[in-house]
């Protein structure tokens, strides 16, 4: 198998860099050095024959079937194997919905969100190919469950350190108990200020070159290390429902648009995806944009029970412009215009508000006993507008309703039973630390503890 390598989305535009780079360059860059993402330049196919065989396999070993190819001429097989299966030695329930319908639970790993999917993996390989000797400081700001699952995933990981800034009054309190309870080489800011202050002290921080000795990364859904793993999951649902090995159809709770992302890279190594739908809450820019042509961020974003996707500009966009021949800068402006007519063909995007989202998860526990979460929910009621089918159905559950006790309470007056996870969380020691709203604080800290 060759070399996988990687372009940057910015590729055509002046400035852009030339050169495509191998995976550990894309991954422990993040971002290419012109500021566009990096994309695989060819993807592999999935081989019909090797599929048939992994139909009941464990979600592991299909990881690792699914990503070999991208990751070849970095580990051996058997270290790699070996990493998937610490990766992920958690349960991935498919639990039925109705007839010819399933919900994915992608809730079932340390943080109860399927941000540990990729973020686990992505550590891994991190701690794997970074620079020997070299100390690595990850800063994060975060607004929920992005967060917990990098500051998780490098708990304990020698040769990083975890910097997560949260807006102290912007997460929930499952979220701030989660956050400040990680510990050992992670450490939580607690800030006194909103989820932009928090970005614009991390992006800062970045150009700060005070700070170059910190060795700085970011771990966000720009690293292309987020967004490969999150293709193994639609691999492995098609195998457990599509059992005639005909095609099915996904809908994916989305934001700033890596989860599918991950259904787009399944589908093109030929995955038979009939159709892949977008659900986002009332930040509707992109089906505003697959059925006018014309794009517009939705700024400031809105509020909405479905906190994690409250995005006015998803991030992975330029992947989606670069992937159907288009150009968007990160700004959202509008370089090159994407195959429209193919996108119209192989997307679908519809924007599902706070009530639909309610009246779905209130209907889905009373006649199915299937109990959502917000974001679910966006998911399951734009398959119900939009209509199942063709073959199999399957809607990704991206966080557990204990996540959001409050909604779940005040809509079906029961506060749900919290995950194994949770029950971990409780015998840790909260270590968090408070800072004002301000630059210097944040280089403070960043320096005092280095
Ligand atoms: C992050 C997140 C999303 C959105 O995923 P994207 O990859 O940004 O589209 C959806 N649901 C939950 C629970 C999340 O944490």
């Amino acid at each position: 198998m060759d070399t996988i390598l990687y372009h940057s989305t910015n590729r055509g535009l002046p400035g852009a860099a030339a050169a495509a780079v191998p995976f550990r360059e894309a991954l422990l860059r993040g971002l290419a050095p012109d500021g566009g993402l990096y994309m695989p330049v060819a993807l592999p196919r999935l081989d019909p024959s090797r599929l048939a065989a992994l139909r009941d396999a464990p979600y592991a070993r299909i990881a690792f079937e699914v990503l070999r190819p991208f990751t070849a001429g970095t580990l051996a097989d058997d270290a790699f194997l070996r990493l998937c299966e610490d990766a992920y030695d958690f349960e991935v329930p498919l639990e039925p919905l109705e007839e010819g319908a399933w919900i994915l639970r992608l809730d079932r790993g340390p943080t109860a969100s399927f941000k540990d999917f990729a973020a686990r993996w992505m550590a891994r390989m991190m701690r794997e190919l970074r620079e020997p000797g070299r100390e690595t400081t990850i800063l994060v700001a975060t607004s929920g469950d992005t967060g917990s699952a990098v500051g998780e995933a490098f708990r304990g990981v020698e040769g990083f350190r975890v910097v997560l800034l949260y807006p102290e009054n912007e997460v929930s309190a499952v979220q701030k108990r989660q956050l400040d309870g990680i510990g050992l080489n992670v450490r939580a800011l607690s800030v006194a200020g909103s989820f932009d202050e928090c970005q614009a002290l991390v992006k800062q921080a970045f150009l700060d070159p005070a700070l170059a000795g910190l060795g700085l990364s970011s771990a966000n859904s720009i690293n292309i290390g987020r967004i490969l793993p999150q293709s193994v999951y639609y691999v492995y649902a098609w195998l457990r429902v599509a059992r005639d090995g005909g095609p099915f159809t996904v809908s994916v709770p989305s934001g700033n648009f890596g989860n599918s992302f991950g259904g787009e890279i399944a589908r093109r190594m030929g995955l038979p995806v009939a159709r892949l739908i977008l659900a986002v809450n009332a930040n509707d820019e992109f089906p505003r944009f697959l059925g006018s042509g014309g794009y517009r961020p939705v700024s400031p974003s809105r509020a909405c029970l479905s906190n994690a996707m409250n995005v006015g500009n998803p991030s992975n966009l330029a992947r989606y412009f670069d992937a159907y021949g288009g150009t968007v800068t990160r700004e959202g402006a509008v370089r090159k215009a994407p195959d429209l007519a193919a996108m119209r063909g192989a997307l679908e995007s519809v924007s599902i508000g706070d009530d639909e989202t309610v009246a779905c998860i209130r209907e889905t526990w009373t006649r199915r006993r299937v109990l959502l979460e917000p974001h679910g929910a966006v998911g399951v009621a734009a398959l119900r507008r939009l209509g199942a089918g063709p073959g199999p159905s399957v809607c990704l559950e991206t966080a557990h309703p204990a996540k959001f006790p409050e909604v779940i309470e005040r809509e079906l007056g029961f506060a749900p039973e919290p995950p194994e996870a949770f029950r971990r969380l409780a015998e840790r020691e909260p270590a968090v630390q408070r800072i004002p709203a301000t630059y210097e604080a944040l280089r403070e800290t960043l320096t005092r503890n280095a």
